[in-house]
């Protein structure tokens, strides 16, 4: 299946948007090109009538912060002491502490 992305929010047919339990669903979709808008973004739809099928910031962001998780992770799992959760290298703690501070301003910008 070709998975959509919603250009405001950043959602697609794996990961939809919650309201009360109520999944979103697409207001406008095109498969071809992986993209659509979603029943969360309906102020999204003017920009796609206009032709725009650039990804806002949110939606950008929001297709970034696994990423950035799970660069993460795998920086502590593999650069840590096992059992104590320690990094030894410093070059690894000031990596870490610029994902973790990437992550706080993703999921800040996703809010
Ligand atoms: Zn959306
Ligand atoms: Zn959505």
């Amino acid at each position: 299946m070709n998975v959509s992305t919603c250009i405001g929010c950043g959602c697609d047919d794996l990961h939809a948007c919650v309201d009360d339990g109520v999944p979103c669903s697409w207001l406008i979709k095109d498969p071809h090109l992986g993209l659509g808008v979603c029943s969360m973004c309906p102020g999204e739809v003017r920009r796609w009538h206009k032709g725009e099928r650039k990804l806002a910031v949110k939606a950008l962001v929001r297709q970034a912060l696994p990423i950035i998780e799970a660069d993460r992770e795998m920086l502590i799992r593999s650069c840590s002491v096992p059992g104590t959760g320690r990094i030894p290298d410093p070059d690894d703690r000031a990596e870490l502490r610029r994902l973790d501070r990437w992550l706080r301003l993703a999921r800040e910008a996703v809010k």
